[in-house]
């Protein structure tokens, strides 16, 4: 993987082409996800069957003592969640209509402790606290009252709300920035090794959001978990990701993947540096030539990319 130089110059990056020294390092170990030659057709069989993605293949490896953040970009309806949901076994997306998705060397069979997932809607039960949302999946694993109480308002403090003044708390009390907080605790309390994310941040506003990836990176490295993160903004997944996935549409496939370096700073220093915004402006002119070809020939989408 491409390592960040730390003066803040350009960090090369480039496609799928170091894949081999990838595998060679965690070969031992089953892929963290693996899409082979996935297809979804929503509605088979009806006058509204949909192709929503058509022979998706691609590998996050499981990295040793690190994780990798995944993030996936593309047009909308280009099945980016569709893609998500499919590694969560969430129905009607799971099952695939043909292909293999694993996770840790397991097919998908349905949801699983393995995953957890965070959405862009708040998604906290609104009769309960802060603490007792939090502690949800703890309580539903039959940990004691008092022991997931002590490790939620950990959690509570980790995600940066204060355990005193917002425990107590119900999420109409929230902010949608705190609401979110709570969202990524009750999921990172249960310690999936996959972390699943549908546009997390993409309801709030700009500074909030740059609090948030800061503090997603703080959790990641300490979950050591493998991140898959839906996105609209290429300056987040550009930030985020240890890997984009671009995708195209009609239908939904993957055209391209760029390793990145993982980030060593906060997000504030990291979009100031010139090598930031070359990769962003080289993203943002990929998704555009995704659009226009889909836009000229509703199939002409992956072979326009594939040549350029
Ligand atoms: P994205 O996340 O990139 O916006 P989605 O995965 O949500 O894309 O959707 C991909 C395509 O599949 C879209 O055209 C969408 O309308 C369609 N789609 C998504 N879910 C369903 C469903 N449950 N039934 C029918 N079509 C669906």
């Amino acid at each position: 993987m491409n390592q960040p130089d730390p003066s803040g110059s350009p960090p090369a990056s480039d496609s799928a082409s170091d894949s081999a020294s990838d595998s060679a390092s965690t070969s031992a170990r089953p892929a963290a996800v693996e899409f082979r030659d996935v297809t979804k057709i929503y509605g088979r069989g009806t006058p509204r069957e949909y192709v929503a993605i058509s022979h998706v293949s691609f590998t996050i490896p499981d990295v040793a003592d690190h994780g990798e953040i995944s993030s996936f970009l593309g047009p909308s309806g280009c099945g980016k969640s569709t893609v998500l949901r499919l590694v969560a076994g969430l129905e009607p997306q799971h099952p695939p209509t043909s292909g293999t998705v694993t996770v840790l060397g397991r097919p998908v069979i349905g949801p699983g402790a393995d995953r957890g997932m965070v959405f862009q809607d708040y998604t906290s039960f609104d009769n309960r606290t802060v603490l007792d949302n939090v502690a949800f999946g703890l309580e539903c694993r039959g940990v004691s009252r008092r022991e997931r109480e002590a490790e939620g308002l950990e959690w509570i403090a980790k995600v940066g709300l204060d355990p005193r003044r917002d425990a107590r708390k119900y999420p109409h009390e929230l902010s949608g920035g705190m609401r979110q907080r709570v969202a990524i605790a009750r999921t990172l309390i249960l310690r999936p090794r996959v972390i699943l994310m549908d546009e997390p941040f993409g309801a709030l506003d700009p500074a909030t959001r740059l609090d948030m990836q800061d503090m997603l990176i703080s959790l990641w490295r300490e979950v050591q978990a493998t991140v898959l993160f839906v996105t609209h903004s290429v300056e987040e997944a550009v930030y985020l990701g240890d890997r984009v996935f671009v995708m195209g549409t009609t239908p939904g496939r993957i055209v391209d993947e760029v390793r990145l370096p993982s980030p060593t700073r906060n997000a504030r220093e990291i979009q100031s540096e010139p090598w930031f915004h070359e990769q962003v402006n080289a993203l943002h002119a990929r998704i555009e030539q995704v659009e226009a070809a889909a836009k000229r020939s509703p199939n002409g989408a992956s072979r326009q990319i594939q040549a350029g």
